[in-house]
């Protein structure tokens, strides 16, 4: 057929999770194709941005993997499927013999399917193991917590579009849609801002966000350039003046408290908290004047309708938990949940991270965020799988990376990197190193591939059908055209072919397509259960969709919350020091986030050279007074060290970021953030805290 007769094929554009539609058109070769908007794509009617236009020019990249590689003496060579099959699968026969089933850990990947995720947890729980994790265990997990915990479902409550006619203020903290969800930012929060809503952006730093509201430039909106990691009290701060103020004016509807009385719990322990509270410590502590805390607080209590986004700024630390929380807590004061343009709403990062949590490749859930320790949801599910899962959570993906050569000896790792991903690389690269196996199925030669003793070749995103949830909960069909490389297989036909060679014909591994996995996935994951790919079509459906005809809700917990009692769960969170401040030896607190034209760690991104050709290389932004004292000029190159590492990079001398703080990215394997971030945890959502860290700045040194 030449390109003439070809149709251009809908699909989703494989970056970020607002998730636009985008047209492949494929030319006369396989590899031959190219971007073509899609004009009524539901979420971005054809807009577009940098990333999206560029997606194409990485699937026929000269870097991709062609052929399954097999390590022999420290060196890959090319083997053929079946060696490579087989030797996985004797590899994890043998290390559940020696070791047992929780000797392996399985990484699931926020940039394939919904249906590769679900085939991958249901092979890690086949398996014996509940070790499988995924990527939103660093950019989200704390946000997935509380929000689960508090209010039901851990995902957007709102939809773009409701927040687009109905919000008033845009309440944005530790995110930065203009730079990471360019769409959403341009399209829905850009029209609500031109019809008169206000933008209040709490961050360190100023960013994309900043200037595309020209927020420091009016007097409706508002930039609060807090220090990293004090976002408790500064939200302390908001909550406090809003309940003094409806002291004094109690008719006023500061707070909602029909509201409060009818659909939340813990209100009285959030004002006890906040009892003794001093306001004026706590802005100092910020960085930010009380009386603009007072005045953000009046713009968000007085609003019509308000809508909190948080982002990773919020998540990454190891009190992203009770951040989130309390961002529920101001939202639940003021009754600004369960209706249009209100809510809490994580803006989600990859263009299936919500999907990848949703089909439970998470390991203390299953489909559906059913906990794996609740026997009742278990045992639904393993009436249809036909086998028992275990009963207890299985590590994070941190922790399994923690474990590799103690407890861990094998890991399975489907479309991650977490050599780039996880924080203090240089230590994920040496435990690597003690693993006694690692398959990589992926696109790419990654940095982790590196390390692994089987590399399995991929296809990329446009050569592949399936499914992803965007961050506003809409599940979207993704359709392929003809593969580039007649070797590489999708991550659907390795998993069913693992799975079967190791659990036999009846083992539940033996799928036709992604359809029939989907099928299946309905079946134990009741917010999808009345979806269909049929009922999909182009336009898709938000989840909760429980029944066939359903069409799924744009704004969650109308009626009442999704807790046990229903009821939304207020608690006051005090203020948490990041794990490592500043000291005579690392005086400067790091803290990191992403660029627009880039992508996570860079795979993709790093590749295509529309995107590289905007930013080739990592910078770090330093403030002119820290610069001054320093003796730093702006373009020198400057070594930035940590406890953990050290990187060189060109310094950036700029206001954008706080003085007495330093700002980097991770996106670039030679000189990545993360080589120098701090992998602590969080307690409960095991979430790192890649936003600060104690750093030092040397001058003059090349790399
Ligand atoms: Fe892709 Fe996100 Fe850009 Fe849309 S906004 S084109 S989904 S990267």
């Amino acid at each position: 057929m030449s390109s003439e007769e070809k149709e251009p094929v809908k699909t989703i554009c494989p970056y970020c999770g607002v998730g636009c539609g985008i047209q492949v058109m494929p030319g006369d070769e396989p590899g031959d194709m190219r971007f073509m908007p899609w004009g009524d794509a539901p979420v971005n009617e054809g807009r577009i941005c940098i990333k999206g236009g560029a997606a194409t020019e990485v699937v026929d990249h000269e870097d991709r993997l062609t052929d399954p590689l097999v390590k022999e003496d420290g060196e890959f060579r090319e083997a053929t499927w079946e060696e490579a099959y087989s030797r996985i699968v004797d590899e994890l026969e043998r290390i559940r013999e020696e070791h047992g089933p929780d000797a392996m850990g399985f990484f699931g990947s926020s940039k394939t399917m919904n249906e590769e995720n679900y085939l991958l947890q249901k092979l890690a729980r086949r398996y014996g193991t509940n070790n499988v994790d995924n990527c939103t265990r660093m950019c989200h997990a704390s946000t997935v917590w509380a929000l689960r915990t508090s209010l039901g479902a851990g995902a957007m409550t709102n939809s773009m579009e409701d927040l687009e006619e109905a919000a008033d203020v845009f309440w944005i903290q530790g995110a930065n849609p203009g730079e990471q969800h360019p769409i959403a930012n341009s399209q829905y929060f850009r029209q609500a801002v031109l019809e008169g809503a206000t933008v209040i952006q709490v961050d360190p730093h100023k960013n994309k966000t900043t200037r595309s509201f020209k927020i420091d430039e009016t007097e409706r909106h508002m930039h609060l350039q807090l220090n990293p990691g004090t976002d408790i009290p500064l939200l302390n701060v908001i909550i406090k003046t809003i309940l003094e103020r409806h002291e004094e004016e109690p008719e006023a509807g500061w707070i909602d408290e029909q509201f409060i009385e009818e659909r939340t719990e813990g209100f009285e322990h959030l004002k006890e908290t906040l009892a003794d509270f001093d306001k004026e410590e706590a802005a100092e502590r910020c960085g930010v004047p009380l009386e603009d805390l007072e005045l953000a607080a009046e713009k968000y209590a007085m609003a019509n309708n308000s809508a909190i986004f948080t982002g990773m700024g919020m998540s990454q630390h190891t009190c992203g938990v009770d951040n989130v929380q309390n961002e529920i807590n101001l939202a639940l004061v003021t009754g600004n949940l369960g209706r249009p343009g209100t809510g809490v709403n994580p803006l989600r990062g990859q263009n299936n991270v919500q999907g990848t949590c949703d089909v439970g490749a998470m390991p203390n859930v299953l489909p559906g965020y059913q906990l794996v320790d609740d026997d009742e949801a278990r045992q639904s599910v393993e009436a249809v799988w036909g086998f028992d899962v275990p009963p207890e959570p299985g590590l994070t993906n941190v922790e399994i990376s923690h474990e590799a050569g103690e407890s861990v000896h094998g890991l399975y790792v489907m479309g991650e990197n977490p050599v780039m991903s996880e924080p203090d690389g240089n230590r994920v690269e040496e435990r690597l190193q003690e693993l006694e196996f690692m398959v990589v199925q992926d696109i790419f030669m990654t940095e982790t591939a590196k390390f692994a003793d089987v590399v399995l070749p991929a296809t990329t995103w446009a050569e592949r059908g399936g499914t992803v949830t965007n961050t506003d909960r809409r599940v979207q069909r993704m359709r392929g055209v003809q593969k580039v490389h007649e070797n590489t297989k999708h991550d659907f036909e390795i998993l069913c072919e693992v799975g079967t060679r190791l659990f036999g014909e009846d083992g539940g591994f033996t799928f036709e397509d992604p359809e029939e996995v989907f099928e299946e996935l309905r079946q134990v994951c009741p917010s999808y259960h009345g979806m269909t790919y049929e009922a999909l079509g182009e336009e898709g459906i938000h989840w909760p969709c429980y029944e066939p005809g359903d069409e799924g809700d744009q704004f969650l917990y109308e009626e009442s919350f999704d807790t046990a009692n229903g009821l939304g769960k207020i608690e006051g969170v005090v203020h948490q020091e990041p794990k490592e401040v500043p000291d005579e030896e690392y005086p400067l607190v790091l803290t990191t986030a992403r660029l627009e034209e880039h992508y996570n760690t860079g795979t993709m991104s790093r590749r295509s050279p529309t995107l590289n050709r905007q930013h080739p290389e990592n910078f770090v932004d330093v403030h002119p007074n820290d610069a001054e004292r320093y003796g730093i000029e702006d373009g020198d190159t400057v070594t930035v060290k940590s406890r953990r590492g050290e990187i060189t990079v060109e310094a950036h001398v700029t206001e954008d970021i706080v003085e007495g703080s330093i700002w980097t990215t991770p996106h670039f394997a030679a000189a990545s953030a993360n080589r120098l971030t701090n992998d602590v945890l969080d307690e409960r959502a095991k979430i790192p805290e890649y936003k600060a860290a104690a750093a030092e700045i040397e001058v003059g040194i090349e790399p």
